[in-house]
């Protein structure tokens, strides 16, 4: 979906497609030296991840295999809470693997930093961390990210996969949502 098609429900444009393509093509090289002759999992969080996995995952020259996992950090609309749930698992067991996770945005950092958390528990050899976005002022906990596409000021934002109650993640760009869409 173009920008011509929500003019009237986004406030700005963050990051445009041609950036954030830019942006994708460089970690992706970066990944590739880092994992050199290693193994690599990429493992993409559902829903949000579905855009990015597909672009970066292209991006990467070199054999990779993907999982899926899908949790609910429960409640809706624009805020996050801390309480993770799996809503899907993985499909393989992930013992000994150098697992990267790839996502959309780490907010207050505590999606990721259970998800982290859990992911090692299950014996990987190593648990890394890939997001498209995010948002320092936002953090409530230090999470390790090793690939961070942009940090952005803490206004939500719709687009390349994140959701406004399941809508604009078809969009190849990145926006703060209007506010008149939400108040
Ligand atoms: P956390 O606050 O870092 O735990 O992020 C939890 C989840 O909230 C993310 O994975 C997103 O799905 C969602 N989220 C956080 N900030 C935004 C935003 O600006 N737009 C859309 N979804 C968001
Ligand atoms: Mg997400």
């Amino acid at each position: 979906m173009d920008l011509e098609s929500v003019k009237g429900e986004i406030e700005r444009v963050v990051v445009t497609d041609e950036k954030l393509q830019a942006r994708l093509k460089e970690i992706a090289a970066q990944i590739e030296a880092d994992y050199k002759n290693q193994d690599l999992l990429l493992i993409g969080v559902l829903k949000g991840a579905v855009m990015v996995m597909a672009d970066l995952s292209r991006y990467i020259n070199r054999h990779l295999d993907m999982d899926w996992m899908a949790v609910s950090s429960y409640g809706s609309g624009t805020k996050s809470s801390g309480v993770v749930r799996i809503m899907k698992d993985l499909d393989k067991d992930i013992t000994g693997r150098n697992v990267l996770i790839v996502e959309d945005i780490v907010d207050t950092g505590l999606t990721l930093d259970w998800l982290s958390a859990n992911l090692k528990s299950r014996g990987a050899k190593s648990v890394e961390i890939m997001t498209v976005l995010r948002k320092p002022e936002s953090a409530q906990v230090e999470v390790a990210v090793k690939y961070v596409g942009f940090d952005i000021p803490k206004d939500f934002v719709i687009g390349y996969g994140l959701d406004f109650n399941e809508k604009y993640r078809n969009l190849p760009f990145i926006a703060v949502l209007a506010k008149h869409m939400y108040e």
